[in-house]
């Protein structure tokens, strides 16, 4: 294989030595031909100089415009998407480099291909089989795709290529896109199409901080949200239904502690005592579980009022006083005094007791508690207890969770303080956080904004 120059070269050289030797052939010929036919000879050897080089020229340039009309075509090819055969190797060898690195870029091109179709496909299967609805939107409010999973009147199906409009998207998720692109951020919500519930949820898909596509995912969390209805009836109705007998055996037992005139430290006295604390503490547990049920129930609406959030602290403290006189400890309440907040003020005061009787059960005699008021709306309980191990922190707010179940048992705690704590918040939309006390115990922080 020869480069383009020495082809060029060598056939160049190859004419000139044909055409010298035609030359002197020519030359000899025309000392022994007829002098008449010498014009005959020289333009003979004329024509045949001209007709050569042309024909050396037109060689030449083939040589170089049939690889490249292939290259051409084959380029043509790659682009609507044919990797088909391979381009023949020409004989010069700067073209021939040139078809090698085409053959080799269309073979990368078509496994390449071959992958990304596979990719498609393998990702298509995967939506198409998801438990969750998946749709997705561009930057043109279009729906770019959705799987079969998303409830049909959510939007409709086959809607690919549609605006939000064609698509007939549920107005609150058409609401929650919009939203969503305006402001170039996440999205989420539950909404309630006939019986069923469902979780949206819409993210910014971002490259180099620049939104190219709206994902939403749509879970059906009806089945759950039933459950949950169930349990919430259930724990509502055990404990109206637990409520009345224990109140009576309550009642026996006091009756017959009057009526049998136990004497004081005799067994009978003691037996007694224990059924008459065992109750009162069922009682509290079976209020306090009425309690969360009220708060559950999405009809219980927080009564909004405004108050001042030092006389109504103080009201409530003082009647926790004797509590704190048992142990010995004492209560600063650190709250301005023009401080007006907005809240239900009865949930509010459960909210206080809660917290207050939870920093004195679990503190030792003799210490301080603080209620103390900061800038940015933050209520903060601190107390110097016996602290919350940080593993325990994320589950104390659940029902019947406690950090130690003996010790909370004897303190007579019902496991579901600070669970209403929690229900009151959420009622309020107010957040609460719980942090270790620096100088050893725990803070429960309000945020009231
Ligand atoms: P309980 O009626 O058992 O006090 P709560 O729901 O009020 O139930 O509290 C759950 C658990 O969280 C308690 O059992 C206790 O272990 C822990 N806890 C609550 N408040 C405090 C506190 N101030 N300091 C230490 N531990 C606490």
């Amino acid at each position: 294989m020869r480069s383009f120059f020495s082809t060029l070269l060598l056939s160049n050289w190859a004419f000139l030595l044909f055409l010298m030797i035609t030359a002197v052939g020519v030359l000899y010929l025309d000392s022994i031909i007829n002098p008449d036919l010498r014009i005959l000879l020289f333009s003979f050897y004329f024509m045949v100089a001209m007709f050569g080089s042309f024909y050396i020229s037109y060689s030449i340039a083939q040589i170089v415009i049939l690889p490249l009309k292939q290259v051409e075509k084959k380029t043509d090819e790659i682009n609507a998407g044919d990797f088909g055969t391979e381009l023949l190797t020409p004989e010069i060898r700067e073209l021939a480099k040139m078809t090698e690195s085409i053959n080799g870029m269309a073979k990368r091109l078509k496994t390449q291909f071959i992958d990304l179709t596979l990719e498609k496909e393998k990702f298509n299967t995967l939506l198409q089989n998801l438990k969750e609805g998946v749709f997705a939107v561009d930057l043109n409010r279009k729906i770019l795709f959705q799987n079969q999973s998303l409830h049909p009147s959510l939007i409709r199906p086959n809607s690919q290529s549609l605006s939000l409009d064609d698509a007939h998207i549920y107005p609150e998720v058409k609401f929650m896109v919009l939203e969503a692109i305006q402001e170039r951020i996440e999205k989420k919500s539950t909404i309630t199409i006939g019986n069923h519930f469902l979780n949206v949820h819409i993210y910014p898909l971002r490259s180099d901080d620049y939104v190219y596509i709206y994902l939403g995912v749509v879970l059906d969390i009806t089945e759950d949200k039933q459950n949950q209805i169930i349990r919430e009836q259930f724990f509502q109705n055990a404990s109206h239904e637990l409520k009345t007998p224990i109140t009576s055996i309550k009642g026996f037992a006091e009756t017959l502690e009057s009526k049998l005139g136990v004497k004081e430290g005799s067994q009978e006295k003691k037996f007694l005592d224990a059924i008459l604390r065992n109750t009162d503490r069922m009682i509290r547990i079976i209020e306090d579980m009425m309690t969360i049920s009220k708060l559950e129930n999405p009809s219980s609406l927080a009564v909004m009022e405004e108050f001042n959030l030092l006389d109504s602290t103080e009201n409530i403290c003082a009647s926790l006083i004797s509590i704190l006189n048992k142990k010995n400890q004492t209560l600063e309440i650190d709250i301005p005094k023009d401080v007006l907040i907005k809240a239900d003020i009865v949930l509010m005061e459960h909210l206080t007791i809660n917290l207050v009787s939870n920093a004195s059960n679990y503190s030792p005699d003799g210490k301080k508690i603080k209620i103390v008021y900061r800038q940015n709306k933050i209520l903060e309980f601190i107390d110097e207890g016996m602290g919350i191990p940080a593993q325990d922190v994320d589950r104390i707010f659940e029902r019947f969770y406690r950090v130690d179940s003996n010790r909370s048992r004897k303190e007579g705690g019902t496991g579901l303080g600070l669970s209403i704590v929690k229900h009151i918040c959420k009622l309020h939309d107010w957040d609460i956080q719980v942090l270790p006390n620096p100088t050893g115990g725990t803070i429960f922080r309000i945020s009231m904004e």
